[in-house]
Parts: structure tokens; sequence; C-alpha cells
């Protein structure tokens, strides 16, 4: 997350597309409250938790690998925010390719297995939280579910795409289905992305 030159403070990462850009998949209405309002809060809370203690200055990926409870919840989710937002685009490449896509067939047998999985492990996640796929120092893939503000950087993994499964991920557009928000979600992933992200681990 970038921070302020100032004041260190951590910065609410702009939208990188217009609040209208992901409809009808996610509307206006769910970016602007997701975005301004949700994510906002984590940011925001996170700098007054950090403010006068050890952590004041640290990198938010070791915030989160050392601190517990408000802490590590608000430096999570603001992280887990701003990957997620980063992960979406208004003209995604829909099918994983190249190096990602061998370790996909490898670990899953194909990409529509995969999705298949992720998608079952955000219905089946109990609660709030997030549905991570993620990838060892060797690049081997896995699926991780984690409640509340998890993320597999507190298990030594390198996260390469996330699915938040928050109600209010959701809710305005698809109430109570789940699943449907999730079918919806894939449509706006952009796995160039997480190829992107894939390369800076397996060298
Ligand atoms: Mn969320």
């Amino acid at each position: 997350m970038t921070t302020d030159n100032t004041t260190g403070k951590f910065l609410l990462a702009p939208l990188p597309y217009d609040m209208q850009a992901l409809a009808p998949h996610i509307s206006e209405e769910t970016l602007l409250y997701h975005h301004d309002k949700h994510m906002a809060a984590y940011v925001n809370k996170l700098n007054e938790l950090v403010g006068g203690t050890l952590y004041e200055g640290m990198a938010i990926e070791d915030i989160i690998r050392q601190a517990e409870g408000p802490l590590f919840n608000n430096a999570a989710q603001a992280w887990n925010h701003e990957f997620y937002f980063a992960t979406l685009s208004p003209s995604p490449q829909l099918m994983p390719s190249g190096r990602l896509l061998e370790a996909i067939n490898t670990a899953f047998g194909d990409a529509d297995s995969l999705r298949q999985n992720m998608t079952q492990a955000a219905v089946a996640l109990f609660g709030s939280g997030w549905v991570w796929l993620a990838a060892d120092d060797r690049g081997a893939l896995s699926i991780v579910s984690k409640p509340n503000a998890g993320n597999p950087l507190t298990d030594g993994l390198h996260p390469l795409l996330a699915i938040d499964v928050w109600e209010h991920a959701y809710y305005i557009d698809y109430r109570n289905a789940r699943a449907d928000g999730v079918k919806a979600l894939w449509q706006v992933i952009d796995w160039k992305t997480a190829e992107e992200r894939y390369a800076g681990i397996v060298k």
C-alpha cells in the first residue's frame, strides 16, 4: 500500500476504474459503499491504531504477519481490499494462461475445476471471510479459506486472487445469493493481474 510521503499514513488507493465500470456484474452502488465506506474505514482505523506504536513506519505486510486483534484485522482488511479491487477489471482476461495456467492444471486439473473449487469454497465459508488462490515459494498453488480478515501472508504464502465473501461485497446486488455474486465476480476477475503476481514469485 502507498503511504503519504510526509505523514507516513497509509492511503486509500483510488479504484483503478470508474464506479460504473464493472456493472452489471458489480453495481456502482456496491463499489461506492465497498470502496468509499468499508475500505476507507479500514484504512482510517489502521492509521489510528498504528500511530505511536512500534508498528509505525512498518510495511503493511509485516504488520499483517506480526499483529493481532484489531490492528491485524484493519491492516489485513485494508491490504485485502486494495488487492481485491486491483484484481478486477472492466476488460478482464477471462482465462489464465502461460505458467500460471500450467500450475493450475497441475494443482486442480484445469481452470474450470479451479473456478468451481474456489466458488464452492466461497459458498461454504461460514460467515464473513475471504477465499484465496495462493502460491508457495516454489509456485505450487492452493485454495485458502480464511474467516474475517484472514490472509495467506500469515501462512508464508503469496496471494494471487481473492474472493471477498463478506456480505457487504454482494448484498446490494445479489441479496442473500452469495453464489450468484461469486459467479458474477468471475466475469470481472482479470487473470492477467494474477499472472503478473505469479511471475513475481516464480522467477
Ligand atoms: Mn469487502
